[in-house]
Order: C-alpha cells, then structure tokens, then sequence
C-alpha cells in the first residue's frame, strides 16, 4: 500500500490553515489504509531554518498526527535531485536558461500563452549564443549560474483529482487537464527547484496520495509530467480549500497566516485537543 505525506516549508510557524490541511491529509492517508510520511522542504536556505521545522513538526506531533520512517529534509538530499536532472539531461530534455525574471515578464510571446509560463527564450539557442550568454552572466554585477529548465514535450498535462467537484469533500477521481511549460529544475542562485524536488522525493517516499492546499493544484500537471518523464507512476490528487478568516481572507495572504498558530491559541487558553476538533469541524 501507498503513502500520503505532508511536506511543510520551514519559513514560519505552520498556521491553522497549515494545520488544517495537515491534518486532511494524515485522515486521507488513514482512512484509505495508507501509512503517513514527513518532509520537511527546506531547499530555500535564505528562508528556512531548521529551528523552525523542529517547531512545525512539534505542533504536528501535538495534534496527534504521527508519521512512519525518517523525516526527509530536502536539504539533504542534492544527489538525488542532481541524479534526476542527469537522467532527464541523457534524454535531451534539460537545457540551461540565462534570462533574468524582468526578461521573462517583459519578453514577446504568444498571443495565448498562458500567463507567467516561459516564453521559452534559451531553449533553442546555439552552442555559440550560450556561450555568448554563459560568459556575459560571469561578467555581470550580481552573479548567477544559468537556471535549467525542462524541455517540454507537452504544453498540458491531466492529472486525477478527487476534490475537483466538491472541494471539500473527497470523491471519485476526476481528470484535471492543466499547463505544462519549460519549468526551472534548478535555480539561478544554485537551489533545485520545488516542483523537481516534490516529484523526486514523493517518489522515494513511496507517497501515492498528496493532499495539499488548492493553491498547488495548477502545478499538479507539471509535476505530474516530470514524474512521468522520470518514471514515476502518478499520484492521486486532493487539493483542499484554504482556510480563510472571519472576514473571507485566505489566512496564508495574511503575515504568519494572521499570526494564529497551535501556540497563539494555546496562549489564549485554548486546549490542543480543543484547537484539533475546532480545526475538524471546519472541514465538515
Ligand atoms: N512545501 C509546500 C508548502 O508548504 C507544499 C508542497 C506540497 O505539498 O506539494 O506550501
């Protein structure tokens, strides 16, 4: 049997919303016989610390939420990230991208290409104009290596998704189609990127269910490709509403989720198992 996960980013305290959504996705893993796993992903090292991930996994563990096997810190895992970017490079599918983010917002495209995809600039540039590009990177002020970027040979992918009809309940799987484009696997500043990372290691993780806030589901067909070109079989998808305020505001909008996190409520004298049943029946 498969596994779910969850896989917070250690740049804060995980806030309700967080802990609402982790706490759907330890019930989904439970209630479909699956075993739960942890990863902490902290590739961002300008962001993260590891601090903070041991807060966040303590206030998971606080509201009853267990997992099997070691937590994977992204962190440590480059050489799965560079094995993978080799076995997409053997087939031709990598190739490196020298445009500053204002060259991709400000470069010509399609007429219907889909808003913030890549114009796809460095993709079929000759061995002399990289060269040209390598060298006049080196040279610049503010130094970066070449991004790399996948070659796309799909400009859409589907994926199943079991809360594409009512989102906050789970039912039969539906497809959900969605843009494919030429995605960064590793960064400029030398980070592998997010969407290289999920696939890689929900793959080592033995996940097969990924449930995650809604805000990820259009990044779903990329990774779902990227799995594909690796060969990794697909997930199953159920991307849940975010949690909003009072006032109908995502709390992930709000600084720190609006600064209520298992601690604030705990200060203001709520019990753990009281934040837990509150956070329960908000999914009903
Ligand atoms: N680390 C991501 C986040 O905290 C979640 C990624 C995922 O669940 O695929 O938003």
């Amino acid at each position: 049997m498969g596994a779910g996960r969850f896989a917070p980013t250690p740049s804060g305290d995980l806030h309700l919303g967080n802990l609402r959504t982790a706490l759907l996705a330890y019930n989904a893993a439970r209630s479909t016989g699956r075993s739960f796993r942890m990863r902490v992903e902290d590739l961002d090292q300008q962001r993260c610390s590891a601090e903070v991930a041991e807060r966040q996994l303590v206030d998971l563990a606080a509201l009853g939420i267990e997992w099997e096997g070691e937590t994977l810190w992204q962190s440590q895992r480059h050489a799965a990230y560079q094995a993978a970017v080799d076995q997409l490079a053997a087939q031709g599918l990598v190739y490196e991208c020298y445009c500053s983010r204002r060259e991709i917002l400000e470069a010509p495209r399609a007429p219907h290409s889909p808003p913030g995809s890549y114009p796809g600039t460095c993709r079929d540039l000759t061995e002399g104009q990289r060269a040209a590009k390598r060298a006049q990177l080196a040279a610049s002020d503010n130094f970066r290596q070449p991004a790399l970027r996948l070659r796309a040979q799909v400009s859409e992918w589907t994926v199943w998704e079991e809360c594409a009809v009512d989102g906050a309940r789970p039912g039969h799987p539906q497809p959900y189609t969605g843009v494919v484009d030429d995605v960064v696997l590793r960064r400029g500043d030398g980070v592998w990127a997010y969407n290289l990372a999920v696939v890689v290691d929900d793959a080592a993780q033995g996940v097969d269910q990924v449930v995650r806030g809604v805000d990820l589901l259009s990044s779903a067909p990329r990774q779902a490709y990227l799995a594909h070109l690796l060969g990794v079989e697909p997930v199953i998808y159920r991307h849940v509403p975010l949690m909003q305020d009072a006032h109908g505001e995502r709390l992930a909008k709000r600084a720190g989720g609006g600064g209520m996190t298992l601690r604030t409520e705990m200060a203001r004298g709520k019990s753990v198992d009281e934040v837990r049943e509150w956070l329960l029946s908000t999914m009903k």
